[in-house]
């Protein structure tokens, strides 16, 4: 055995790397050692459900000047626009239509300002529709966090974006490292689910900052990682950085994988739009969540948060027609349930 298939072997039995053994996996040439052990582990913990999760871009404005975002409030060539309740409600009947069990709403951070439309709009989600709610709007207090909760939302995703507090701090002019893991501390104390993760390929991040990011979602035990490759938008201060690469994406999830064993990992819509057959390679490498767009098609081309990312939104109801048969073409069936993280215990077999 070679000293990959090693530490691939020692990663599926145990589920532990030392930061050393995670960088030479993501360094080695060839990672598809690595892939199939995470297909393996993917199967014996979370099985063949690929969940599906309707994802709603409710709004493009956004009080943070993120350095690698489209949405950063600096950049004044994003065209800008707010989904109205009623749009929001109907797309969450669209996808409750669909079969789908899970909204997600997401959006540039707007704070407090729509804090109390929000709590109605998750009231009245929760009241026509019984979806699981699902929320990515960025840092709020641990007051507003609550009263979310307590207005039926379920989950919520916040990226740590990276754990390296001199890249954070250097692509971040607002907001500190600090506060973003408080957060996700007050999420999970409050009962969230609670999804995080990072980019992959930001300027001057190396292998070890990888390695201690894969560590950081395993030490704060997040139940939904996404993780995605870098891709440079126009107009911010990183247009024509080079970014994430596939191979390397696909690497870091499988090795999220191994490390947290029964965790829900999207094959993040950034990583098809650098290669469309990319996420099906993804949901072969450990990934077991898919995010159909159900943004209305005017909105969704505005929700520029990189460039490509609008394009998805009209493939959606082919790629729905098509996913029972793309699926089980790869052995796999789509969820339609909440999909909640289940313990391994319960799914060992
Ligand atoms: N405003 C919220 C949610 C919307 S942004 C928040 O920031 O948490 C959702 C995610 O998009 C971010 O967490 C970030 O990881 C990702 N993102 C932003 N710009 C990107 C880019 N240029 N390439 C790839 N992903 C990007
Ligand atoms: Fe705003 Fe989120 Fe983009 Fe940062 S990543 S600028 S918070 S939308």
């Amino acid at each position: 055995m070679n000293v990959i298939d090693e530490i691939c072997a020692k990663a599926e039995r145990s589920g532990e790397l030392a930061p050393a053994e995670i960088v030479e996996l993501l360094a080695a040439a060839d990672g598809s050692a690595l892939m199939l052990a995470a297909d393996r582990v993917r199967q014996l913990y979370v099985g063949a459900t690929v969940w599906l999760r309707g994802l709603i871009e409710i709004s493009s404005y956004c009080r943070r000047n993120c350095c690698y975002c489209g949405l950063r409030r600096g950049n004044s060539s994003a065209a800008r626009y707010r989904l109205t309740p009623d749009e929001i409600l109907e797309c969450a009947q669209q996808i409750k239509a669909a079969g789908l069990g899970t909204v997600v709403l997401q959006g540039g951070e707007e704070g407090d300002a729509r804090l109390g439309e929000l709590l109605e709009l998750v009231r009245r989600i929760k009241a026509e529709t019984d979806l699981t709610i699902t929320l990515s709007l960025g840092e709020l207090d641990f007051a507003a966090y609550r009263a979310l909760k307590d207005a039926g939302a379920d989950r919520y995703l916040l990226r740590f974006e990276t754990s390296n507090p001199k890249i954070y701090a250097a692509l971040h002019p607002e907001g500190t490292l600090a506060n973003r893991l408080e957060c996700l501390r007050r999420l999970k104390t409050l009962g969230f689910e609670t999804g995080s993760g990072f980019l992959i390929g930001l300027p001057a991040q190396t292998l070890d900052d990888i390695a201690a990011d894969i560590r950081l979602l395993k030490e704060l035990d997040i139940d939904m990682i996404g993780v995605g490759p870098f891709i440079a938008c126009p107009d911010t201060p990183l247009a024509g950085e080079p970014g994430g690469s596939v191979e390397l994406t696909l690497k870091v999830m499988a090795l999220i994988r191994l490390l947290t064993r029964d965790t829900n990992i999207p094959a993040t819509t950034a990583l098809g739009v650098l290669e469309p057959a990319a996420r099906r390679r993804a949901l072969q490498a450990g990934c077991n969540v898919l995010m159909p767009v159900f943004t209305p098609q005017t909105a969704a081309a505005s929700y520029q948060i990189y460039p490509g990312k609008a394009a998805r939104r009209r493939e959606l109801e082919t790629e729905l027609a098509a996913l029972p048969t793309d699926l089980a073409a790869i052995g796999r069936v789509p969820g339609y349930g909440p999909g909640f993280r289940i313990s391994a215990m319960q799914n060992e077999r």
